[in-house]
C-alpha cells in the first residue's frame, strides 16, 4: 500500500486529477491546500477500483461550501443521473447503485445495506464527498430496545410481503420532519402501481360501458 501516499503539492493533486477527471478540473485558484489534500487523498484510495476512470469524470469538486459546516470545505457533485430524491446513481450494467454510498464505501469500507448515509454537513443530496456524509448512527442508538416499535421495524430484513431488503430493493426516504429515514420496498412498491393503474383502467372502460348502456 505504499502508492497510496498523498501528492505533496496543490499542482501535483490537480495534475492527478487532470489525468483522472478530464471534465471538472475548475477549482478556484484561492482553493486551500486543506482542501486539495481531501481531494488528493480521495484520489489516491479511489484510483485503487477499476470504476474509478469512469466514475471521477463525473465529480465536479467545485460544488458550494458545506451548508452546515463550511470548515469541510466543498461539495462534490455528481453531475451525472440522479434518482427522484435527487442522489447520485449509476448503472454497473447489472445493478444501479447510490453513487453517494459507493464513493463513501471504497474510502470507509463495507455499510450494511439497512443503514443510510446523511449528508450531515451539507444536506445537498447529489454531493458525494465522503467527508461530507455519515451513517445515521442515530438509529442505531435510539433503537437497541426491542420494544420500540421504531426498533421493531429497523430490525426487520424484509417487507410485510416477506421481499428482501436488499440495496437494490429498499428506497429510503425522509417524512418532513426528516427524524428518521423510512424504508420502502420496491419490488411491492412496483406492484402496487401497476395494480393501480390496471384498476384504473378498468374502471375507465366500466364507465365508458355504462355510458353506452344508458345512451
Ligand atoms: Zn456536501
Ligand atoms: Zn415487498
Amino acid at each position: 500500500m505504499t502508492d497510496l501516499a498523498i501528492p505533496s503539492s496543490a499542482e501535483a493533486i490537480a495534475s492527478l486529477l487532470r489525468q483522472a477527471s478530464p471534465v471538472h478540473l475548475d477549482l478556484a485558484d484561492d482553493t486551500p491546500y486543506g482542501e486539495w489534500q481531501a481531494i488528493g487523498r480521495f484520489l489516491v484510495t479511489i484510483q485503487q477500483s477499476p470504476r474509478s476512470q469512469f466514475l471521477l469524470p463525473k465529480i465536479n469538486f467545485n460544488g458550494p461550501l458545506a451548508r452546515h459546516r463550511p470548515d469541510l470545505g466543498h461539495c462534490w457533485i455528481w453531475t451525472a443521473a440522479t434518482n427522484r430524491f435527487g442522489y447520485g446513481k449509476f448503472s454497473t450494467g447489472t445493478r444501479v447503485l447510490g453513487a453517494h454510498r459507493w464513493i463513501y464505501t471504497q474510502i470507509h469500507g463495507d455499510l450494511p445495506s439497512t443503514t443510510p448515509l446523511d449528508h450531515f454537513a451539507c444536506s445537498n443530496r447529489p454531493c458525494v464527498r465522503p467527508d461530507h456524509l455519515k451513517p445515521v448512527s442515530m438509529r442505531e442508538n435510539t433503537l437497541r430496545s426491542d420494544t420500540n416499535p421504531f426498533a421493531v421495524n429497523a430490525a426487520r430484513t424484509h417487507c410485510a410481503n416477506g421481499h428482501e431488503f436488499t440495496e437494490e430493493n429498499t428506497y429510503w426516504w425522509y417524512s418532513a420532519d426528516r427524524v428518521a429515514p423510512h424504508r420502502r420496498c420496491q419490488t411491492c412498491a412496483k406492484r402496487h402501481n401497476k395494480n393501480t393503474d390496471e384498476r384504473r383502467k378498468r374502471e375507465r372502460a366500466e364507465r365508458r360501458r355504462s355510458l353506452q348502456e344508458t345512451s
